[in-house]
């Protein structure tokens, strides 16, 4: 990339950062996106290119230093007690490669990884106390959430009573299956309302109800991936996956603990010949260092976990008209 003078750079960040704000408020808070993902993540690798180049020009409220969008909805507020981050993502397998050195290096060799699948829909916290479910949160903001514990009484496959009386919290994806999408727009589409741009965006409009029986139609699943601050004996990744699907909890069978790269590239490649056969959408996978330890030690940016990292897939075949999209919670 040709280097800028610091006055164009200015500019062109303050562009940047404008378009992406305007894009981030109709994706986060009114689940109505204008552009495709592919755009967005564009501009904001540009911008992400423009304040490495000129660190002085990083402002702390940069996009780039922060989750999600501002949240605007009526729901009641949650504040999180370890703030709900975002991910860092690569588009490559050389970028992939890079992030390993990276971790190799911070820890002084090679590690294990746990690989998921990126489930395309929204981060969901769940707390429960003595084993009762007592509050469902979303992201919101990373450090304030919305709440949407009556909401999620009406997703089925979240357990409001686990088989232990544990005091626990879990997160993970709330989405909407294909077919249940499918279903939505088409009754949408004959009733002359606004179709949803993907099922992401139908999954964030339908959980952030301020009436919940609207939830209650909408037939959302969970993978739920991570266990927040699990009792010692679980001491990776892959472990905790497992005891939570003990306890109840729906979680993705397709997870593979790695031992180096090459089994990662190897289901990288599968699952981007399967993920139209998928019945859930994905946009990606997600590789997270496996022990718990080392994901401590390699700690947190403001903004994501140094431990994990998404894989993009390249953007599928325009296949929605996002401009016909209007939601409003
Ligand atoms: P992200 O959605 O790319 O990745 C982080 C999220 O992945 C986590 O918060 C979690 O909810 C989810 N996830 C799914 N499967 C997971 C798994 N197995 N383990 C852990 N986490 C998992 O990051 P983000 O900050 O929420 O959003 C940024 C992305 O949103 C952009 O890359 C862009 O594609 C999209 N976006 C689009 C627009 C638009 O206008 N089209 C606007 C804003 C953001």
């Amino acid at each position: 990339m040709a280097k800028l003078n610091k006055k164009a750079a200015q500019e062109e960040i303050e562009n940047l950062r404008k378009k992406l704000n305007t894009w981030a408020e109709q994706y986060y808070a009114q689940d109505a996106p204008s552009v495709e993902d592919a755009v967005y993540d564009q501009n904001y690798q540009r911008l992400v290119e423009l304040e490495k180049q000129f660190p002085e020009l990083v402002t702390s409220d940069s996009i780039t230093q922060r989750v999600g969008g501002e949240i605007k909805s009526d729901l009641g507020k949650v504040e999180h007690q370890i703030p709900m981050l975002s991910m860092g993502d690569v588009f490559s397998k050389d970028e992939l490669r890079e992030f390993d050195q990276r971790i190799q290096k911070l820890v002084g060799g090679p590690v294990a990884y746990n690989v998921e699948l990126k489930i395309d829909g929204l981060s969901l916290s769940l707390e429960y106390s003595d084993g009762k479910l007592v509050r469902a949160s979303t992201r919101g903001n990373g450090r304030i959430g919305e709440d949407v514990t009556k909401n999620v009484q009406y997703i089925s496959d979240i357990p409001k009573t686990l088989p232990e009386a544990l005091t626990m919290e879990v997160r993970g994806e709330c989405y909407m299956g294909k077919e249940a999408f499918l279903k939505l727009n088409t009754e949408r589409d004959e009733n002359g309302e606004a179709v949803f741009a993907n099922p992401r965006n139908a999954a964030a409009g339908s959980l952030r109800q301020l009436d919940p029986q609207v939830t209650k139609k909408r037939n959302l699943s969970t993978f739920i991936y991570t266990w927040v601050n699990p009792p010692k004996e679980i001491t990776s990744q892959h472990q905790a996956i497992q005891q939570m699907a003990k306890l109840g909890f729906h979680t993705n069978e397709t997870g593979k603990r790695l031992a180096n790269l090459d089994g990662v590239f190897a289901y990288i490649d599968e699952y981007t010949s399967k993920r139209d056969s998928l019945s859930y959408g994905i946009d990606g996978i997600v590789l997270k260092v496996d022990d718990l330890t080392l994901q401590k030690q390699l700690g947190n940016t403001v903004k994501v976990p140094r431990w994990e990292i998404a894989y993009k897939f390249p953007p599928e075949e325009q296949e929605t008209i996002v401009h016909e999209i209007v939601w409003t919670v």
